[in-house]
């Protein structure tokens, strides 16, 4: 049977072969995730930046420590996780994603939930958020906050024969441009902990 690992690969060919996928032009490298496969917990970011764009390896940057910090302050490493982004190439100058690249870019992000199965979706930020929150869609959360409302809140997904729990966090970068959301993403670090704790992890 073909691992996850080798799934994986072809989804990232598929993305290299793709003819018209927005970005790829301007962006240097394909940022597609990183960690173990075989994890329990996916993380989903925004959008590589600067240093991800360079490396082709996501969450490297300033973000990417804060996030390795926040981690190691549960006892996580990148062993015990795996960490992909909502937009699979940089967006110039790391603006916001735009519409038509969140809906381009983003079958391969499912392909590669798909694939890992996770019991456990962290999503990072707003975008991130706001998309797989309406993707799984299936009690009909219509409403969906931002992320000042929603982050710490698990939402349990049950569709497609997949059974997950979602839980948005604040992005390690917005905590690095207002220090006052560092203790709350800490807290949400914590109640991650906890969740695992009695899953008995
Ligand atoms: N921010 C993200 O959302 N993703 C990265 O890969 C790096 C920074």
């Amino acid at each position: 049977m073909e691992s996850k690992k080798e799934a994986l690969e072809k989804v990232k060919n598929n993305i290299l072969e793709g003819k018209s996928i927005p970005l790829a032009d301007t962006a240097t490298n394909l940022v597609f995730g990183k960690g173990n496969e075989n994890a329990d917990i996916l993380f989903i970011g925004e959008a590589p930046g600067a240093n991800e764009d360079l490396q082709g390896i996501p969450f490297v940057g300033a973000a990417g420590k804060e996030l390795d910090r926040l981690l190691h302050m549960i006892g996580l490493s990148l062993e015990d996780v795996y960490i992909a982004n909502i937009l699979k190439y940089r967006p110039p100058n790391n603006r916001n994603p735009n519409v038509e690249e969140i809906r381009m870019h983003t079958p391969y992000l499912i392909e590669q939930i798909k694939i890992i199965k996770p019991r456990i979706i962290c999503t990072l930020g707003n975008f991130a958020t706001k998309f797989v929150l309406a993707h799984f869609d299936v009690d009909g959360m219509k409403k969906i906050g931002g992320i000042t409302f929603l982050h710490g809140k698990a939402v349990e997904i049950k569709v497609d024969g997949m059974n997950f729990t979602v839980i948005p966090l604040y992005h390690p970068a917005a905590t690095i441009y207002n220090r006052k959301l560092k203790p709350e993403l800490e807290k949400d670090f914590m109640n991650i902990k906890n969740f695992l704790m009695l899953r008995g992890r």
